[in-house]
């Protein structure tokens, strides 16, 4: 008899995003007239930039004749000429000293921030900033890292540090003992950023704790202030305890086509039952190879084209037109009395709901009267309870429009 693995049915029922879609499938149904428009669900909108485009077209010539084939990708960790122009221009132009075997291309961040807890004992105590993108919380659950849900919302076992307006959406150093630690910034869903000191503090407890930080930094070509570090490895130290995870998905609209890496330091080290040191590169690329068989050829071909001279202004242009809609979005909301945080060097404004408007309510109200879908903070977190998330992706003329409708309603 096939049992199943428990541990799924301790997910709470249906993921934020079904729960919106049937929301707005109903309410379309009940006025098929009116035309909504999204500004939830963080999917890029502009194409992909004609560099990549042109590198793709040139890679699918290659695989078309016999001598410039590729079949399996060899290591299955991410060609060379891919993790070099990574290495050299994401990481050493920033002062970060990662080197190509250091970096594992993969289809997504998604994927790689799920499947990394694989590494780790299932008696690690894991911490995640509340409110918090799902995936680091649901693939600890079904791992088996925790306990039920609780009538918080919360699952037992899993530290949740609460990112709150308190502390700019930065969340403190946990007050229990924390061994894995997912921090996200620029942060999906709060839009806030940590300074260099702030990230010096984690980098600092993380030593002291013997932890390990899981680096989300996927909307790190957001980030427009000179001071703000882009990587965790521009803190002194960082290789010693962290992992980073970028994407291509919202650096250069890759969310249809995928491609992410990430970054397992050579220094890096948890420790094993007898107390022994365990390097965490070779066990990821060990991982890597018995379970993927690497990003293809044409893909990554696309993606080495965004570190060209033209396609790093090619993309730059496209990341310009968000930030124009976030900038145009905390503004007008902020005109109208709203309370809006982030938005400033990330895609993602966290508005604070009217006074005695709960999450679902406001989201409710805003499709109702604006015909506008956001996403409830609360299906973040217990701590997104009394928020919004808007995103800065979608056409200019549309965000424009929507944000007249919320104008007229507010
Ligand atoms: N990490 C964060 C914080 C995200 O918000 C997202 C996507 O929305 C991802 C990772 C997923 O990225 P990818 O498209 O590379 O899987």
């Amino acid at each position: 008899m096939a049992t199943v693995n428990e541990n799924f049915l301790k997910l709470q029922a249906g993921y934020l995003f079904p729960e919106i879609g049937k929301r707005r499938r109903a309410f379309q149904q009940a006025h098929p007239e009116v035309k909504i428009i999204s500004m939830g669900i963080g999917d890029v909108t502009e194409p992909l930039a004609p560099a990549v485009i042109e590198a793709m077209h040139k890679a699918v010539g290659e695989m078309g004749r016999k001598e410039t084939f590729h079949g399996y990708d060899d290591d299955g960790i991410g060609y060379a000429f891919l993790r070099e122009a990574i290495s050299k221009n994401d990481f050493q132009a920033r002062g970060a000293a990662i080197e190509p075997d250091e970096i594992f291309v993969s289809d997504g961040a998604k994927s790689d921030t799920a499947n990394i807890q694989e590494l780790f004992g299932l008696d690690s105590i894991m911490a995640v900033p509340d409110p918090v993108y799902p995936v680091y919380v649901d693939s600890n659950v079904m791992a088996g890292r925790t306990g039920p849900m609780t009538e918080q919302r919360t699952y037992q076992g899993i530290v949740y540090m609460p990112s709150v307006v308190e502390n700019k959406f930065v969340p403190d150093l946990p007050k229990e003992n924390a061994d894995i630690i997912y921090l996200c910034f620029p942060n999906n869903p709060t839009g806030a950023v940590a300074t260099r000191a702030q990230l010096e503090r984690w980098v600092e407890y993380a030593k002291k704790n013997r932890a390990v930080i899981l680096f989300d930094a996927a909307y790190e070509a957001y980030i427009g202030d000179p001071e703000i570090p882009h990587s965790i490895y521009e803190i002194a130290g960082a290789k010693e305890v962290a992992i980073e995870f970028r994407s291509f998905s919202k650096t250069a609209g890759f969310t249809g086509v995928r491609c992410a890496f990430t970054v397992v330091p050579k220094e890096l080290h948890a420790v094993s039952k007898t107390g022994r040191p365990v390097a965490l590169n070779p066990m990821w690329s060990r991982r890597l190879c018995t379970k993927f068989n690497g990003v293809s050829y044409i893909t990554q071909r696309g993606a080495a084209a965004t570190y060209t001279p033209e396609g790093k202004a090619q993309i730059q242009n496209t990341v310009a037109v968000y930030m124009n809609n976030a900038r145009i979005i905390r503004e007008t909301l902020a005109s109208l009395g709203y309370q809006v945080y982030g938005g400033v060097n990330a895609p993602y404004i966290w508005l604070k709901t009217p006074p005695g408007l709960g999450s679902w309510e406001f989201f409710d109200r805003l499709l109702e009267k604006a015909n506008v879908v956001t996403t409830p903070g609360s299906g973040f977190g217990p701590s997104g309870e009394g928020y919004v998330r808007l995103t800065a992706f979608g056409d200019p003329a549309n965000v424009r429009e929507a944000l007249d409708r919320i104008s007229r309603i507010s």
